[in-house]
């Protein structure tokens, strides 16, 4: 019930994935790369840059 929308974005290949994903493999890497640096992304739908 309580579960969290946060996602995360690999630095290596881009890749936006949950946390669910995330647990496929042991520790905390990328499920695509296993790229070991990741950042939580909060809402990657409203995330724009403003081109003003
Ligand atoms: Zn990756």
């Amino acid at each position: 019930m309580a579960e969290e929308r946060r996602l995360y974005i690999c630095m290596r290949c881009g890749r936006v994935f949950s946390r669910s994903e995330m647990e496929i493999l042991p520790g905390i890497r990328c499920p695509y790369c296993n790229f070991k640096i990741i950042m939580k992304v909060r809402s990657p739908m409203v995330k724009r840059i403003p081109a003003v």
